[in-house]
């Protein structure tokens, strides 16, 4: 299989605000059943009640089976405060924050799309339910409606079973996980990833 030249991909993922980006190939990353589960232990409060988050997205093996059909992926990352992440008076700025990884996997993907990868998707960082739909008590999906955020709405990198620090470590980017629990002051990166997958 021919290798897209994804370069100029990457040079739109940093014009729209992206701090890094790298292009990997698809073989190399790795999906899990392990990274899914952690949505459902503990709990996250986003299990079961967004169409886009465990057990409604794909599982890892179905993510496994579409993710053989492509050849590369963008992966972009960008940095943010560390306190923003962490903070609990933050959480409109984390809010925010979750957005702009949706709208870079979104814009990205649709950049892909008209560069001539018309199957190109793209995937962010954490649930659309907490970031675009907090104030609704329920997913508008899981009421049998349609999405009230469809060009925005997908499942998140972690939510398919992609290892999100071990794609990062293919970039060379040196990432750790933060916990709600972390002091900022000790928190070396604060960032969220997203990546865009082409055949
Ligand atoms: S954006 Fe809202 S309505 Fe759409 S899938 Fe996510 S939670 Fe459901």
């Amino acid at each position: 299989m021919n290798q897209p030249d994804l370069d100029s991909l990457r040079a739109q993922a940093l014009d729209l605000g992206a701090d890094r980006a790298a292009v990997i190939s698809t073989s190399d990353i790795a999906v899990s059943e392990a990274v899914a589960f952690k949505c459902r232990v503990p709990r996250c409060p986003n299990y079961g009640v967004c169409a886009n988050c465990p057990p409604h997205s794909p599982t890892p093996k179905e993510f496994r089976a579409v993710l053989a059909n492509f050849s590369q992926a963008l992966l972009f990352n960008k940095r943010f405060a560390p306190e923003v992440m962490v903070s609990p008076d933050q959480a409109a700025e984390r809010r925010e924050a979750f957005a702009a990884i949706f709208k870079l996997a979104a814009d990205l993907e649709s950049a892909a799309f008209y560069d001539g990868h018309y199957l190109a998707f793209g995937l962010p960082a954490g649930s659309c339910k907490s970031v675009f739909c907090h104030a609704h008590e329920h997913c508008a999906v899981l009421q049998g409606q349609p999405c009230l955020f469809p060009a925005m709405a997908r499942p998140s990198m972690e939510a398919v079973g992609i290892d999100v620090f071990q794609v990062a470590a293919l970039a060379g980017w040196d990432m750790q996980p933060v916990g709600r629990g972390a002091d900022p002051n000790k928190v070396a990166d604060s960032s969220l990833t997203g990546m865009v997958v082409v055949v």
